[in-house]
């Protein structure tokens, strides 16, 4: 593509990160356009863990590969199941140089992935107005405008870009997640340490789950989740639910203590050590799991285009960032190979088509296994978990 064609990538996600690289990488310019003010304006969030054909794919493509193997954690693949009583019901680990889905932390990743890139930090986009073969008029919440040729929405699941392509939104799936961490673990907390072990522990009872996962540097990211309402009175979120849920600040003290009592009296009855990883939790962040509609397909708009969650919102069982990198990679060497308008116009089509169907089945399979993790019947994770990692 000729560099005086202006792309601007909405979004330093996953997908928007990879996007940049790769262009970067074809030595096309790219304008990266980011709400946050910094890159560590807020917690960057737990672990990731990176497949083999899509998100390493991705960082094989960006030429990251690498530096992805120095910092990823392939003992972070380890995965325990224990019964409520905590009898361990399964314990799987990776054999040595087992690198199917490394676990890396998200800032770590993103650090990875930023390297040169010049972000533009604190440019939140409020709206983005297709205007034919004149352009795509993108306005900021600071009051300001700018065109660009091309603007590709990688900003996740509330997206702004999204509306000037399609009209969907993403619903409640009915269960919430709730995310509390503990520090430094393997000298504040030993038992729990052991607990987790060097990957994740995961405890499934009645449309309730428990799962904790190591990130690096003794962090540990707890996940308890249930199958409950969306109470829009009571909810102690309910003022920044707009914002969507990686907007949202973790809970007050006072929340705090309220959500891990309500915590502690909904897995009440299960074993003490499990529930210790709720006792010593620090903070909480309340994430009610959305989705898009599936398949979300939309007419194609000249000049604007998705990927990664504001395209294709997903329950978080794996997938998402491994399918925005991918993406973000893709279309990234789609553009660069275009030449002209129409060829770049008929190289984002293509692209489209492709995430679609991809995403589709993807989309299916997580829909399907948040089904059967959070379940009436606790039996259906385990069998679950033997489908996808056969000892
Ligand atoms: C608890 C949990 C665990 C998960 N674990 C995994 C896993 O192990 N593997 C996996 O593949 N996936 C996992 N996922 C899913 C994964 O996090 C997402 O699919 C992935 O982050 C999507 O990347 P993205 O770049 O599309 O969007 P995001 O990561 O949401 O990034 C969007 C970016 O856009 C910015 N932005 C938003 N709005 C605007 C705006 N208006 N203007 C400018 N910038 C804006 C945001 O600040 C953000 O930086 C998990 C999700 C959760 C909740």
């Amino acid at each position: 593509m000729r560099p005086r064609t202006r792309i601007a990538v909405v979004g330093s996600g996953p997908a928007g990160l990879v996007l940049a690289r790769v262009l970067h990488r074809h030595g096309h310019p790219v304008t990266v356009l980011e709400r946050d003010p910094a890159p560590d304006a807020r917690p960057p969030g737990g672990t990731l863990d990176l497949q083999e054909g899509m998100g390493q794919l991705a960082l094989e493509k960006a030429g990251l590969l690498a530096g992805f193997q120095a910092l990823s954690r392939p003992e972070g693949q380890a995965m325990r199941i224990l019964d409520t009583d905590g009898t361990v019901l399964r314990d799987w680990r990776p054999r040595p140089g087992e690198r199917a889905h490394p676990e890396i932390d998200r800032g770590q990743l993103r650090d990875l992935l930023l390297g040169p890139l010049d972000v533009q930090w604190g440019r939140g986009v409020t709206e983005v107005v297709p205007e034919g073969r004149d352009g795509v008029l993108v306005r900021f919440a600071d009051g300001r405008q700018e065109t660009f040729d091309l603007v590709i929405g990688a900003d996740g699941a509330w997206s702004r870009v999204r509306p000037a392509v399609s009209s969907a939104t993403p619903q409640y799936t009915g269960v919430t997640l709730v995310e509390t961490s503990l520090d430094d673990v393997d000298t504040r907390h030993p038992d729990l340490a052991r607990l987790v072990g060097d990957g994740s522990v995961a405890v499934y009872g009645v449309n309730r789950a428990l799962v904790a996962q190591r990130n690096s540097g003794g962090h540990v990211k707890v996940y308890a989740q249930f199958r409950v309402e969306l109470d829009r009175h009571t909810d102690p979120d309910r003022h920044t639910r707009h914002m969507g849920p990686d907007r949202r600040a973790g809970l007050g003290p006072a929340d705090a203590e309220a959500v891990r009592s309500n915590l502690l009296a909904l897995f009440d009855g299960w074993a003490a050590p499990v529930l210790d990883l709720l006792r010593h939790g620090t903070t909480f962040v309340r994430r009610p799991l959305y989705v898009l509609p599936v398949p979300h397909t939309w007419t194609h708009v000249f000049g604007v285009t998705l990927l990664g969650d504001a395209a294709h919102l997903m329950p978080p069982l794996g997938a998402g960032a491994n399918l925005a990198m991918l993406e973000g990679a893709e279309l990234a060497e789609s553009i660069a190979a275009a030449s002209g308008p129409e060829e770049l116009d008929e190289a984002v089509r293509a692209f489209e088509e492709q995430m679609w169907a991809r995403a589709g089945r993807w989309a299916n399979i997580t829909t399907a296994g948040l089904e059967r993790l959070v379940s009436p019947d606790p039996s259906q994770a385990i069998a679950l978990f033997d489908e996808v990692q056969p000892s």
